[in-house]
């Protein structure tokens, strides 16, 4: 191996973002590269970016100009990498609009990066030759991304993300995704058993099965059989050591009957579902070119809380798409009130550079778009407290997942994905405990672990965490 150096990957955007840092840290760590928390004492900085927003993208050229200024004063010498969508998106353009960028790499090519790196090296201060690389090349990259090192598991913590699935075909007219991440591809099978098994060898408990289109997984099985989501998830559940099992982001035309029932039939799987719906409107549905109209949604979450009464739900909205009137905007609200969300994510409509909807007529103004969303927000925050609220006096397992701000205190996840507080000693970290909720506020929950008592179910063979059924002092 060659002289350590420091490597500082700042991800903006999606989740499938967070797991692209950890495999692009993983592969630079094979030359060299060290992880570090500041971007001041950083040999190469990468900027892992998001395309999704304008404000999203242009955070990216402020985050640029921030890092110059910086190296200036210190009169440093760093590398810069722009990755992820904008690098996708706007290609060689970065390089003329920002000073001080040295290599632009697309996501199909971070197995790329130690030879991008060190060409980029090569040809040393002579910023205006930086390298660009966007193809989408024919190889598979998850095919030469080294696995993470255990001791980069560990520090990671027990709950870990897993891409199997990327792109996507649906072309929703606001979305990026489609030109950014390509086609929809699902990862073969057995290579995502063999990155679940190490994590769970390593102490991760609870994976989260991530795509742009998860539920439309068809990677291929060890037979060269076509594998559907549901399949791949028993799979994944049967693995030793893991105890949680989430996907996201799923789309309602993808949500089939089989995986529904699998929300009855593996407590493995845990009693949360991200079903992005985005209008309430079915005018709005169509010119969205979401495939799917309302009634399509209600019936899901019929079906779903037939099977899983307790399941919390999550969705992704956009207010003032093209055409968003105030009798759609209504029917939004109708919906929501209707389905009633334990959480959700919602965005003004951003126009963005080669999307079908960026040429529609009837651009909503600004002030509407603020209206709106603020009118939305209150709500769905309503109904998330509302949520909280009910889990009051529940008892629930929790995965400790890390420390807490203050010594003694520990954090967890809820099934129901929610952040919860108790105290505990930092040996617990990667146990399941049960936990009495008795607090609500508006960033957590807090609660008391039931006796002391923790708990690893089914534990991986060489686990760091503690054994099964082993109580610690609490
Ligand atoms: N695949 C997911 C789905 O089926 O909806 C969503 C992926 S996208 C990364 C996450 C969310 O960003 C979308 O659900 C949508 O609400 C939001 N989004 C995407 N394009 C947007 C745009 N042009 N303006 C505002 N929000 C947008
Ligand atoms: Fe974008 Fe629509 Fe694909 Fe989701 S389903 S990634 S919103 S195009």
């Amino acid at each position: 191996m060659s002289e350590t150096r420091k490597l500082y990957v700042r991800s903006f955007g999606c989740q499938m973002n967070v797991y692209d840092a950890q495999r692009m840290t993983d592969t630079l760590a094979k030359e060299g590269y060290v992880e570090t928390d500041s971007p001041d004492d950083a040999d190469l900085v990468i900027l892992n970016t998001c395309h999704i927003r304008e404000k999203a993208a242009e955070k990216v050229y402020s985050e640029l100009g921030r890092l110059k200024k910086a190296q200036e004063e210190a009169g440093r010498q760093q590398m810069v990498a722009v990755a992820g969508c904008v690098a996708q998106a706007e290609g060689a353009e970065i390089l003329k609009r920002a000073r001080g960028v040295d290599l632009v790499v697309g996501p199909q090519s971070y197995h790329k990066l130690p030879e991008l790196v060190a060409d980029a090296q090569r040809r040393g201060g002579n910023r205006r030759a930086g390298i660009v690389e966007t193809e989408f090349p024919v190889e598979d990259k998850f095919d030469f991304l080294p696995p993470p090192t255990r001791a980069a598991i560990n520090k990671r913590g027990p709950a870990a993300f897993v891409t199997v699935q990327e792109g996507c075909d649906k072309f929703c007219t606001f979305c990026v995704v489609p030109y950014t991440r390509g086609a929809e591809v699902s990862r073969p099978l057995p290579k995502i058993l063999d990155e679940v098994i190490r994590l769970a060898e390593a102490g991760v408990r609870e994976v989260t099965l991530i795509g742009q289109n998860v539920n439309a997984y068809h990677g291929l099985d060890a037979a060269g059989r076509s594998a559907n989501l549901p399949e791949l998830i028993r799979r994944i559940a049967d693995v030793p050591g893991i105890a949680r099992v989430r996907y996201t982001t799923s789309h309602p035309r993808d949500m089939d009957d089989e995986l529904i029932g699998l929300h009855r039939d593996l407590p493995a799987l845990m009693p949360y579902l991200h079903l992005p719906v985005q209008s309430g409107s079915n005018r709005i549905l169509a010119a969205m070119n979401r495939k799917h109209d309302r009634e399509l949604f209600f019936e899901i979450v019929d079906k779903v809380r037939a099977v899983r009464p307790d399941i919390a739900f999550s969705s992704d909205f956009i207010v003032g798409f093209p055409g968003e009137t105030d009798a759609d905007f209504a029917d939004t609200m109708d919906l929501v009130q209707r389905v009633g969300f334990a959480s959700a994510f919602s965005f003004k409509y951003s126009s963005r550079p080669g999307t079908p909807a960026a040429g529609m007529d009837g651009q909503v103004p600004e002030e509407e778009k603020s209206a709106r969303i603020h009118a939305l927000q209150a709500l769905l925050d309503s109904q998330r407290l509302a949520f909280d609220t009910a889990c009051q006096g529940r008892v629930l397992d929790i995965l400790i997942e890390k420390p807490g701000r203050f010594p003694g205190q520990l954090i967890g996840r809820s099934p129901y994905l929610q952040s919860i507080v108790v105290d505990g000693p930092v040996e617990a970290i990667g146990t399941l405990a049960r936990v009495e909720v008795h607090g609500v506020s508006t960033r957590n929950l807090s609660g008391d672990i039931r006796g002391g008592e923790f708990f690893v179910e089914r534990p991986a063979r060489e686990s760091r965490f503690i054994g099964q059924s082993e109580k610690l002092e609490a």
